[in-house]
């Protein structure tokens, strides 16, 4: 796999500071398949240079040009679109299908969306006797995950440069290969050198510089609760912008009056794509008592179905997470029904798709995050039962409402403490704002409300 061995900064590849290297491994041969420097305070302090003095003359350039830039960049992500793929398939281990359509495909449309959104927003409406500018924020820190390694990037880039922004990215250290591929795409797009920068490298080093740089006005991560809360922290210490997109443990509810096939299938298809490493997974299905046998009976047989079409997780670490997180499943006392915590094969990082029924609300599979391919079926007693389980988590990132119809569906959505809920199946829209309530988050992407993460308010009176 193609790798560079520098940082981009400031419209070039420019080498690192130091001479540390990050090895990238195939997670379902577990071969190395290219190393990227490891970036430290220095490389981080000189991208942050080059985004502040890229800033005024970003900021400045009309929004129609913003926009030309975004749709060139999209172009150039349709291009290449397969090479996109291949590098995810080959970092991340998802299957190359996925890869295409999701990996690939997501980014375009969302990198499209905001070529759109930075033609048409109104950056300056009238109220009253003032007129009122949405201003850019400033340089903008962005700390992204790997579970989406295109996709969690574009989300954050995108909006930013719409806005007027300039960018440091710091991509996780599991995937660097794609944030490379995107650095050389944003370059063939022509947005001017210094508007965006890229530092990989490891989160405690890089990710810790970049969040605590005292000339980042805005800190915008995506990654676990744990991390987030730090970041959060330090950014308010400093009085700085900050937008959290962190865990989750999202509820799948299925109303009496549903279509229960349906609802399951789809519900298990949520959970084991992305081998179960999507932060706005359905990992808890809430089933009324009396279907609940043949639920459990419907969910098996279509994780079974899965088998070994499933990809790995990302790096051993998470692969004995998993494991472990199933092991103590059992031990809590739920009942395993399908995969469990041995290694599907010899090589690479697979766990099976797993599913387990007779899982209690308060049982740690029940409560904490998994990022894996597990499934945990909880029984209800009644709706108000349903409600207080489907919100009794520390969690609130997304879920789904299943009913006979939509009005039914939407009145136990609207009691739902989160951010997103899939009514009957509802399709992943590009321009709805994504993000949580509670612990999940602060802020939101994508769409119109994604790109006001970026944008300050001024006022003028006449
Ligand atoms: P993580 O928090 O370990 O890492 C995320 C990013 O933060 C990486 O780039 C990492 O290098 C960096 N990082 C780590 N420690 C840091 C520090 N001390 N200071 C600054 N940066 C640091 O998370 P992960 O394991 O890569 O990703 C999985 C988690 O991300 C899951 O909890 C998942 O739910 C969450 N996630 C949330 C969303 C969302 O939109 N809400 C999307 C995807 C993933």
């Amino acid at each position: 796999m193609k790798a560079h061995d520098g940082m981009y900064i400031d419209g070039a590849w420019r080498p690192a500071a130091g001479t540390d290297t990050i090895e990238v491994v195939n997670p379902v041969d577990e071969q190395v398949i290219g190393r990227v420097p490891a970036g430290t305070a220095a490389d981080v302090d000189a991208a942050v240079r080059a985004a502040r003095a890229a800033f005024p003359a970003w900021a400045a350039t009309p929004p129609a040009e913003r926009a030309a830039r975004l749709a060139a960049l999209r172009d150039i992500l349709v291009a290449r679109k397969d090479e996109i793929a291949e590098t995810v398939t080959a970092e991340l281990g998802s299957p190359l299908p996925f890869s295409q359509a999701v990996h690939a495909g997501v980014p375009i449309a969302v990198a499209g969306s905001y070529a759109e959104l930075a033609a048409t927003y109104a950056f300056e409406e009238k109220v009253g006797n003032s007129t009122v500018y949405q201003e850019p924020v400033g340089v903008v820190g962005a700390i992204t995950p790997w579970n989406y390694p295109l996709h969690q990037i574009v989300a954050k880039v995108a909006p930013a440069l719409a806005a007027g922004c300039t960018v440091v990215l710091k991509p996780a250290e599991d995937t660097p290969l794609t944030a490379q591929l995107f650095a050389e795409t944003v370059a063939e797009a022509g947005i001017p050198a210094g508007v965006f920068n890229l530092v990989t490298g490891l989160g405690p080093v890089a990710g810790q510089a970049l969040a605590e740089h005292p000339d980042v006005d805005l800190v915008s991560f995506t990654g676990s609760t744990a991390v987030g809360k730090r970041i959060g922290a330090t950014a308010g210490a400093a009085v700085k912008r900050v937008a959290l997109e962190l865990g989750g443990k999202s509820a799948n509810v299925i109303l009496p009056s549903a279509d229960l096939a349906k609802a399951v299938g789809v519900g298990v298809a949520n959970v084991m794509s992305n081998s179960g490493q999507t932060c706005s997974a359905w990992t808890r299905m809430l089933v009324h008592t009396a279907q609940y046998d043949e639920a459990v009976e419907l969910a098996a047989a279509a994780a079974e179905r899965y088998g070994d079409r499933i990809g790995p997780v990302v790096n051993a670490k998470q692969q004995s997470r998993v494991r472990s997180y199933i092991d103590k499943g059992v031990t809590e006392g739920a009942r395993l029904v399908v995969g469990g915590p041995e290694s599907p094969r010899e090589q690479g990082y697979f766990v099976s798709p797993t599913v387990f029924a007779d899982v209690t609300p308060e049982m740690t599979i029940a409560q904490e995050e998994i990022f894996g391919p597990v499934l945990s079926i909880i029984r209800y007693e009644d709706e108000a039962d349903a409600l207080r389980i489907a919100n009794g988590t520390v969690y609130g990132l997304a879920g789904a409402v299943w009913a006979g119809d939509e009005t039914e569906a939407v009145a136990f959505a609207r009691r739902l403490d989160t951010g997103q809920v899939d009514i009957n199946g509802g399709r992943f829209n590009p321009l709805a704002p994504f993000g949580g309530y509670k612990q999940s988050g602060v802020g939101r992407e994508l769409g119109a409300h994604g790109l006001s993460e970026y944008l300050q308010t001024k006022s003028l009176q006449f």
